[in-house]
């Protein structure tokens, strides 16, 4: 997966890979594809590229 963004977006398997940058918005239809392949959903869900789905982890 390429990324021409500084400083780069985090892969898929990074636990904060629904940080990337946005690359096809969809927010009318409640979701967004990022940099690295991950779609973010707007009810707080992101779907990794290999099918997983998992919440938005807020970093404290
Ligand atoms: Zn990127």
């Amino acid at each position: 997966m390429s990324c021409a963004h500084t400083p780069a977006c985090p892969s898929v398997s990074d636990r904060s890979c629904w940080t990337a940058h946005v690359v096809a918005d969809h927010s009318e239809q409640g979701w967004c594809r990022l940099c690295n392949g991950v779609i973010l959903f707007d009810d707080g869900y992101y779907l990794a590229p290999d099918g997983h789905s998992e919440p938005v982890l807020v970093s404290a």
